[in-house]
């Protein structure tokens, strides 16, 4: 079965990171975005509620959705270990190595994204990082990487994941929220990523895309999810 995660890009408050977990259960969702820590270009942009989540974290554990959350530096780890069942390494931080070497000791799950200027080579040379250090339960995700055009926020490199796919054995999801920048291009573009071999995506989705508080414009509301849903499912 195509792996979907999903929910909003960061959690914002108690009632819409759980009426939003609530919706994506019934769907048979396992797995929902659960960011504490945004890495906002802007200091000025919403950084996310930060460790006052944490108790919003265990509530969606204890509704048996698994949480998936961002780490951003080394010091975090520890205070999210329990309240996170998949730790996720941003675009940002594919080559912040002591991050990488401090998840790899731990025995969750990541997601590893591509960083938006990496290569294919860096992607897979920071993942052995994280497996040098002990930990092999490694998803790669593609995001997109920039390039000249802007009709989409970034390229979502398709060809990346069907050399990953032909060439290791890495399980490979794709991003099709951050790549394409626009939520007209999502349905889309995870049906492309399923068909070049990914594995499954991570999406961000909303009850209200409109007014979600980060990236609102690539942000899919629940009526266009249940159509990815109808895709990648097939029910
Ligand atoms: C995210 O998935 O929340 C995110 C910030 O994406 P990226 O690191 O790919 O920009
Ligand atoms: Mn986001």
């Amino acid at each position: 079965m195509v792996r979907i995660i999903a929910g909003s890009c960061a959690i914002e408050n108690e009632t819409q990171a759980l009426v939003l977990a609530e919706k994506l259960k019934v769907r048979g969702i396992t797995e929902m975005r659960a960011a504490l820590f945004k890495p906002r270009t802007s200091p000025n942009d919403f950084q996310g509620i930060g460790y006052d989540g944490l108790p919003i974290l265990r509530e969606i554990q204890n509704m048996g959705l698994k949480t998936v959350t961002e780490v951003v530096g080394v010091r975090q780890i520890e205070k999210l270990y329990d309240y996170v069942d998949v730790f996720q390494i941003g675009a940002r931080n594919m080559q912040n190595f002591e991050l990488l070497k401090e998840v790899g000791s731990t025995n969750k799950p990541i997601i590893l994204k591509r960083g938006f200027a990496n290569t294919v080579y860096e992607l897979l040379m920071a993942a052995e990082y994280i497996k040098q250090s002990g930990n092999k339960d490694i998803t790669l995700c593609e995001r997109g990487i920039r390039s000249f055009d802007d009709v989409t926020r970034n390229v979502l490199d398709i060809g990346a994941i069907i050399y990953l796919k032909q060439n290791t054995d890495y399980e490979v999801i794709a991003d099709p929220s951050h790549s394409m920048g626009n939520r007209n291009f999502v349905r889309s573009a995870a049906k492309a990523a399923i068909a070049a071999g990914a594995d499954g995506i991570i999406v961000e989705v909303h009850e209200e895309p409109d007014k979600a508080l980060s990236d609102s414009k690539q942000t899919i509301g629940l009526e266009t999810f249940d159509k990815v849903l109808e895709d990648l499912w097939k029910k």
